[in-house]
């Protein structure tokens, strides 16, 4: 298959250190390659330690000296919206470079260059609105939060929709008032590099935004274990958040957790049995799988069950899988070669542990590239692996129910709890049901639909903490109360052989 280079790539890919655009300390780079012809495209600058401190020296200046955590909300607010424009006018040539750098589909990526956007907007919007509370106590004290940017934020990001989900970080950092050490994942750094001329254009200072490159192992972790950085948001995988957050234990660093999932989608029979069809199917092979909210488990009750995995799987069989940048394309290519043997590992043991009805492995007229055929598996018991672990593919594992008791046993027996989609018209059900599963966001007859201003983030294995509208606010700021005094203070008279109690 014919690979779409986008024009006038980056001949090298570099961080960006306090306004300037810099090799590594030591010179290292690593490879980066195309997932539809694994080929090496360019190479990346391998950040160690030595640029790290660099980083964050920039950003601590830019945050003790500079002007951006002092400017009023609203002129902070300007120069963000100034972001957003910016995305805006550039979406093509975003979704383009996502689609290349990432195999995602175009159609897909383009909605995604959108989305960042609108995190740029949300947040610009949301910084103005802000207020904090105060507290009275009638005649003694009026008392009020001072709420501040803590200082360099380190923001670790996943390669599933890379610039969006650093979008997702930046905005609420920066509106806030802090500065910034981002480290993008090491399979897509592409469209990372677009951010430095996008501030710097939009008018934010030098040494607000920093960009370090490089594998987690020596950038991600000398960011994590830097003291003036002292708040981490990471999002990836279960694993390393837990490795994240032991590195971090001896720092007592803030942190914000958006890990893994294995969500289920419960359908039950009186649902509206065809949009439930759209939506699960879209749940899944959406952004070729890679999906932190995939509903990749779907619990269907029995006397439905038949006819809807004969549904689906016509519809998985259907889906357009093709090039990235053809806009035709519903499933593009995975990630990475390295992706694609741990999905096509979990294809092959799915054939062990289901009934598989669609997939199974390369699609045809794909000799190369990452393409994995859209795959459904039926009958697939709690026990499986395909049942219990995160592939992040386009693999779904279909299981019947018989009750709502047994449904809700099944959603909640993964150790992870991100989403959960459920599928029924009877609302005692609906709300019933929504309450007891085990996850952070539910979504009643609806594929992921976000409304920004909700808290996003999981429960279990999936995450700690939650990120979405003030949540976001909330993670970035120190929340200091102001206590004050009225009339006289109020101290006991302790050396005086007076009353021990304060006087009211
Ligand atoms: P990953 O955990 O392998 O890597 C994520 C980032 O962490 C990368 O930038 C990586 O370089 C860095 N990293 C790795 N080891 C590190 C270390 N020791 N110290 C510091 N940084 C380190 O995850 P991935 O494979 O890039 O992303 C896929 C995962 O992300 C999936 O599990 C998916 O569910 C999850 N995800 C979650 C959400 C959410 O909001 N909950 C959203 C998207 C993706």
């Amino acid at each position: 298959m014919t690979q779409h280079v986008p024009a006038a790539l980056p001949d090298r890919i570099r961080h960006f250190i306090d306004g300037a655009f810099v090799d590594s300390v030591d010179g290292d780079t690593f490879d980066v390659l195309d997932p539809v012809s694994n080929e090496t495209y360019v190479q990346a600058a391998a950040g160690k330690q030595a640029d790290v401190d660099l980083a964050v020296a920039a950003a601590k200046r830019a945050f003790d000296e500079g002007p951006w955590p002092r400017l009023l909300p609203r002129e902070r607010s300007r120069i963000l919206h100034r972001v957003a424009d910016a995305v805006e006018a550039q979406d093509a040539r975003l979704a383009e470079l996502e689609s290349f750098d990432t195999g995602l589909p175009i159609t897909q990526a383009l909605g995604q260059a959108k989305r960042a956007a609108e995190n740029f907007r949300f947040f610009a919007d949301l910084i103005v609105a802000q207020h904090d509370d105060t507290y009275k106590v009638p005649g003694r004290q009026v008392n009020y939060v001072n709420r501040k940017p803590i200082g360099v934020a380190g923001l670790i990001t996943p390669w599933n929709t890379p610039f969006m989900l650093e979008s997702w970080k930046l905005a609420p950092a920066l509106a806030t008032g802090n500065t910034v050490v981002l480290k993008p994942a090491e399979f897509t750094p592409l469209s990372a590099s677009l951010w430095a001329d996008i501030f710097r254009d939009a008018g934010v200072p030098d040494g607000v935004f920093n960009l370090v490159n490089g594998l987690g192992e020596d950038a991600g972790d000398a960011l994590v274990k830097h003291p003036d950085v002292p708040l981490i948001s990471f999002t990836g995988e279960s694993s390393t958040g837990q490795l994240i957050f032991a590195n971090a234990a001896p720092f007592l660093k803030g942190l914000s957790m958006e890990l893994g999932g294995k969500s289920p989608a419960v359908v039950f029979a009186d649902a509206d049995l065809d949009d439930a069809l759209d939506a699960t199917v879209f749940g899944v092979f959406s952004l070729n799988g890679e999906r932190c909210t995939a509903g990749s488990r779907i619990l269907v009750e029995r006397s439905v069950y038949d006819d809807f995995v004969e549904r689906y799987a016509e519809r998985a069989r259907n889906i357009v899988v093709g090039h990235p940048n053809d806009p035709a394309t519903e499933v593009g290519a995975l990630v990475h070669p390295e992706h694609y043997e741990k999905v096509m590992g979990y294809v092959e043991i799915g054939k062990t542990e289901g009934r598989l009805v669609a997939g199974g492995g390369r699609p045809e007229g794909f000799p190369t590239g990452n393409y994995v055929a859209p795959t459904v598996f039926a009958d697939v018991p709690p026990t499986a692996r395909i049942f219990q672990e995160e592939i992040f593919g386009p693999v779904v594992a279909i299981t019947p129910f018989d009750s709502d008791e047994e449904a809700l046993a099944l959603a909640n027996d993964t150790k992870y709890g991100l989403a959960a989609y459920i599928w029924t018209n009877d609302l005692k059900r609906a709300h019933t049901f929504s309450q007891n599963v085990q996850a952070g966001m539910v979504w009643l007859n609806s594929n992921n639909v976000r409304d920004l201003r909700t808290p996003f983030g999981g429960v279990k294995a999936s995450g700690l903490g939650h990120e979405g509208g003030y949540r976001s606010i909330d993670f970035y700021t120190d929340q200091q109360a102001v206590h004050i005094t009225l009339n006289q203070a109020h101290s006991p008279h302790f050396g005086t052989g007076g009353p021990l109690q304060a006087a009211h």
